[in-house]
C-alpha cells in the first residue's frame, strides 16, 4: 500500500479512509488493554496518534519492541479522535517494525534534552521537535529566497568555493592545500606554494561577492546562495566557521535601490514563512521564544528606519545607556550598539548607511566627502546586523587608489579592476547570512542549533 504522509492526513478530511503510514515512534503509552503511539514522519511537527486496541491482532498486546525511536509501517483506518489533542487518529490493523531502538541504549528519551546535549548527537537531533522544525523552516526559507529572486528575473550564479584570492579580507580564511603538513616546503622562511595543488595559495571562500559582480556586470541581476567559510576564532552564538550566504548583486543599481530590494526581500521571506510554516512557527512561538511570530508580522508592516552612521554615533553618544565598547566616530559599531539602536531607539529594523571608509571594505563606493562610503547594514532587534551591503566603487581610478591605500596589490585584483575598465556600471549588492536569518525567524538562541552540522572553533563533532 502507498505511504500516506502524516502532514497530508492532518491537512485533509481523511476520516474513514484506510491508509498506511511510515515513521518513527516518538512515545508509547499503555492503558487498560489499549496502547497509544505518537508517530512522526518528519513531514510535519504534528504526531499522528495510533491506537492499538482489540481490533489489532485479535486483541494480542503489541510487542515490547514497539518503543520510543523504533521505525514502523502501520496500516489501519483513520477515525475521529476522542482525545482533545487531535481531530484524527489511526486505528491500527497491522504493524510492522522495521528497525528496533533498544530503550536502554536509545539516546533520545522522552524528557526534554538540552541543546548542548543534542549537539553531541547531531545525527539523532533531527528526530526532536525543535530540530525537525528548524530543518523544515530552513528548507522553506531557501525556497522562498529562490522564489523571490526568480520572480524578479535574477539569475542564480554558482560562485566558487575554492578561491585564489583573499580579496575581501572579510575574515580569516581556511587554506586548501595538498602540501605535506609534516614537511611544508619553504623558500626563505615563506611557505612555497609552487608545488601545491594549484601552484599557488588557495583558500575557502569567505564570500561570493567579487565573483558575483562579474556576472552582474553582464547579466544585470544575479544572486548567489552557497556555503562560505571563515576561520572565525570567536566563540559566539552568532558565528560559524561554515555558513550559507545569499548575495544578490545588481547592475545599474544605486544604494537606495539596494536598500529597497533588501527591505522588500526580508518582508517577502518573512511573509512566506508566516503563510507556509504555521505549525512550526507556532512551536517556536510557544516553546522557544514567545513573540517571534508577532515580531515578524510587525516587521512586515513596518517601514525600516534609514539613518547614517554619523547619526547613529550621535544617538549612541547622547544616551545614558552603558556600553562595554567605546562609541566614537570612526570606530565600528559593536553588536551592543546595533541592538540599542534597533531595539531601544526605534523598535524596528534600521538601515545604517555611510560608514567611515576605514572600517569598511575597499570596494565600497566613496562618497563626495571623501571620508565615508556607501555601505548599508541592516540591523534587526535581538540580533544586530543581519545584512551587510553597499554600492560598489565603479570608478577605476578611485578603486585602484583604495586598493593601494590599504596596502594591497592592484595586480591581485586585475580581473576585478577590468570590470571598471570595460563597460563599468553603477552596481550594488548585499549579503545575508542564512543562519542569522534562521536564528532571527525562529528565535533560536544559538546559531549552532539552526544548521544541521555546525562547524565552529574547536568543535567538529560530526
Ligand atoms: P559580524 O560583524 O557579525 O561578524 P561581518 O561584518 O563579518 O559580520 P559580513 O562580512 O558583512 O559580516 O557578512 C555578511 C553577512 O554574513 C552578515 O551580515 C551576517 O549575516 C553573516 N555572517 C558573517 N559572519 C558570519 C559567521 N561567522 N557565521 C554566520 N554568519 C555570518
Ligand atoms: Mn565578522
Amino acid at each position: 500500500m502507498k505511504r500516506t504522509r502524516i502532514r497530508d492526513i492532518m491537512a485533509g478530511d481523511a476520516i474513514g479512509q484506510e491508509c498506511t503510514v511510515q515513521g518513527w515512534v516518538r512515545t508509547r503509552r499503555d492503558s487498560k488493554g489499549v496502547s497509544f503511539l505518537e508517530l512522526n514522519d518528519g513531514s510535519t511537527i504534528k504526531n499522528l496518534q495510533v491506537v492499538i486496541d482489540e481490533e489489532y491482532h485479535g486483541g494480542a498486546a503489541p510487542e515490547q519492541q514497539l518503543a520510543n525511536g523504533c521505525s514502523v509501517v502501520i496500516s489501519g483506518r483513520l477515525v475521529s479522535s476522542q482525545g482533545k489533542e487531535q481531530a484524527v487518529e489511526l486505528k491500527a490493523r497491522s504493524i510492522e517494525i522495521l528497525g528496533e531502538a533498544p530503550a536502554e541504549e536509545y539516546p533520545l528519551q522522552k524528557k526534554r534534552h538540552s541543546f548542548e546535549y543534542l549537539r553531541e548527537i547531531a545525527h539523532l537531533r533531527p528526530r526532536t521537535n525543535t530540530f525537525g522544525s528548524v530543518a523544515r523552516v530552513r528548507s522553506e526559507m531557501s525556497f522562498a529566497i529562490h522564489r523571490f529572486f526568480h520572480e524578479r528575473g535574477f539569475i542564480y550564479v554558482h560562485t566558487p568555493i575554492i578561491t585564489g584570492s583573499d580579496c575581501e579580507g572579510a575574515g580569516d580564511m581556511f587554506t586548501v592545500t595538498t602540501l605535506p603538513l609534516e614537511n611544508v616546503p619553504k623558500n626563505g622562511g615563506e611557505i612555497d606554494y609552487s608545488g601545491d595543488f594549484f601552484g599557488k595559495k588557495a583558500s575557502l571562500t569567505v564570500s561570493g561577492q567579487l565573483e558575483g559582480e562579474t556576472y552582474a556586470c553582464a547579466l544585470t541581476d544575479i544572486y548567489t546562495f552557497g556555503p562560505t567559510f571563515r576561520a572565525e576564532n570567536s566563540n559566539t552564538s552568532r558565528h560559524l566557521a561554515e555558513f550559507w550566504m545569499i548575495e544578490p548583486e545588481m547592475a545599474f543599481c544605486d544604494i537606495t535601490r539596494n536598500m529597497d530590494v533588501a527591505e522588500e526581500f526580508l518582508k517577502y521571506i518573512f511573509t512566506y514563512l508566516l503563510d507556509h510554516c504555521g505549525d512550526d512557527m507556532d512551536f517556536f512561538d510557544s516553546r522557544i521564544n514567545r513573540g517571534v511570530k508577532e515580531n515578524l508580522a510587525n516587521i512586515v508592516q513596518s517601514s525600516f528606519e534609514r539613518i547614517t552612521y554619523t547619526h547613529a554615533v550621535e544617538l549612541l553618544s547622547k544616551t545614558q545607556a552603558k556600553f562595554e565598547y567605546p562609541v566614537q566616530w570612526g570606530l565600528d559599531l559593536q553588536s551592543e550598539h546595533e541592538r540599542y539602536i534597533t531595539e531601544t531607539v526605534y523598535g524596528k529594523p534600521v538601515i545604517i548607511t555611510d560608514y567611515p571608509k576605514e572600517i569598511k571594505a575597499f570596494y565600497m563606493k566613496l562618497n563626495d566627502d571623501d571620508r565615508t562610503v556607501r555601505a548599508m547594514d541592516i540591523l534587526v532587534p535581538r540580533l544586530g546586523e543581519i545584512i551587510g551591503g553597499s554600492e560598489r566603487e565603479s570608478d577605476l581610478g578611485r578603486l585602484k587608489q583604495r586598493i593601494i591605500d590599504l596596502g594591497l596589490n592592484p595586480d591581485d585584483y586585475w580581473w576585478y579592476l577590468d570590470l571598471r575598465r570595460f563597460g563599468s556600471v553603477p552596481h550594488s549588492g548585499f549579503g545575508l547570512g542564512f543562519e542569522r536569518l534562521i536564528q532571527f525567524v525562529t528565535g533560536m538562541q544559538n546559531i549552532r542549533d539552526v544548521i544541521p552540522f555546525p562547524r565552529c572553533v574547536k568543535t567538529l563533532d560530526f
